[in-house]
């Protein structure tokens, strides 16, 4: 491993101006406020450049060609595969898979792991916070192989209910899939305790990070997870390429997802043997560009520090928290800032999540509505939509001031001052 470079001084500004799309104004020269980074994050220059520059100068197939453009696909897809394993602690970049996303690689976790290893009766357990993409896979594995999914509960304001963990873990289970930080309240769950709980009953544990790795420093060592997936788009890499994290020793005991090119030892007419991983699970044509530039995303997080961006967007909750409360009828859901990441989730009483989200249009203010992905932490909350602001490392407390002016707007427009 080498030591990472020293962080940059955080200004906000500076990062600002390292994202064009923030160059310009919107129509009525409103500026940007783009608060859903939650659903896909902006992308700074150099990751754009990247793809460019692979298309412009040396594009070709990955792992295929001996010739001088393929060779160097080849090195800096290995590159980009060596510092994702890096910045996430992995032992060797073999344990490092690309995927196109964290949904593809929890489904591969699902079917490869599972559609081997789970057995008629064994448990899965899971928690209602979980987004659909570390839900509805795990259901279409135990559906095939007979297991059983139980859910940890949730206290009053949405965390998990780590008393309530002790009475559905226990000798059959196998797995507790989670998220490090959730999607729709930004809860950021304790994996150290889950960890150390899961390994007492034998069980692994599989992280969805497609929340926490774009805001907390991930280490797969500490605690040791088994799996972690996230996608590249939401890090500040391109969409269409994702990361499967996974113990070398399980990913060796487990067979491919998808059959094709790149993924065999050797190919006859009725059968075929698998390559080691990490090929065994990229079967055909990879993410090139994508895969190559997500390198350079993770290499400019990595610049700025996980110190200055956790402070920077702690500031930006807390200073969210404190102003949105201004709001007659606000309703801030889940729990406090001490507990979780960039994320607020509101309901303004009488308003209608799609209409406050379409109101916001208007003033330049990008949130999300709706139930995003989280059907059952919906239905627990007793609120069939919602809306999310999801705040990054580029925004500022005058992103934050503009949400709650465009708010009041959104009320006085549907009459509700
Ligand atoms: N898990 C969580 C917690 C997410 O927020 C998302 C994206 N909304 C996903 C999984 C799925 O990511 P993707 O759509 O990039 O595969």
């Amino acid at each position: 491993m080498t030591d990472s470079p020293a962080p940059r001084s955080f200004d906000v500004e500076a990062v600002r101006s390292d994202f064009p799309i923030f160059d310009q104004r919107l129509s009525s020269d409103l500026p940007l406020t783009y608060l859903d980074s939650g659903a896909s994050a902006q992308k700074p220059r150099c990751v754009i450049d990247k793809e460019r520059e692979v298309y412009e100068q040396y594009y070709a197939n990955a792992y295929r060609g001996v010739y001088r453009f393929g060779a160097q696909i080849d090195d800096e897809m290995e590159s980009a595969r060596a510092r994702v394993g890096e910045f996430l602690g992995a032992r060797s970049a073999a344990e490092i898979i690309f995927t196109s996303g964290a949904t593809m690689s929890i489904n591969l976790v699902a079917r490869c792991w599972g559609g081997r290893h789970l057995q008629a009766g064994d448990e899965v357990l899971l928690n209602a916070a979980e987004h659909h993409a570390n839900l509805v896979p795990w259901q279409m594995v135990a559906q095939q192989r007979g297991a059983r999914l139980r859910f940890i509960p949730l206290l009053a304001d949405g965390r998990l209910d780590m008393d309530g963990l002790d009475q559905v873990l226990g000798e059959r289970t196998r797995l507790v899939a989670v998220s490090g930080m959730t999607n729709v309240f930004g809860t950021i769950n304790p994996l150290a305790e889950i960890v150390d709980r899961a390994q007492k009953h034998g069980a692994l544990v599989a992280v969805d990070g497609a929340q926490s790795v774009p805001h907390l420093a991930t280490d797969v060592g500490n605690p040791p997870i088994d799996f972690l997936a996230f996608s590249g788009h939401k890090i500040f890499g391109p969409s269409g390429v994702g990361v499967l994290y996974g113990r070398r020793e399980l990913l060796q005991d487990m067979d491919p997802f998808l059959g094709g090119g790149h993924m065999i030892a050797r190919v006859e007419q009725q059968a075929s043997t698998w390559a080691d991983p990490p090929a065994r699970f990229e079967a055909g044509t990879p993410p090139i560009a994508q895969a190559i530039a997500l390198g350079t995303a993770i290499d400019y997080v990595s610049s700025l520090g996980w110190d200055s961006i956790q402070d920077h967007e702690h500031q930006l909750l807390s200073y969210a928290h404190q102003r949105l409360l201004e709001v007659p009828g606000m309703r801030i859901h889940g729990p406090d800032i001490e507990h979780k990441g960039a994320i607020i989730c509101f309901t303004v009483d009488d308003a209608h999540p799609e209409d406050l989200a379409q109101l916001l249009d208007r003033r330049g203010v990008f949130v999300r509505h709706g139930h995003h992905c989280a059907m059952p932490l919906h239905a627990w909350l007793g609120q069939a939509a919602t809306v999310r602001a999801s705040l990054s490392l580029y925004n500022t407390l005058a992103d934050i001031d503009r949400l709650v002016e465009a708010l009041h707007f959104a009320r006085q427009k549907l009459r509700l001052d």
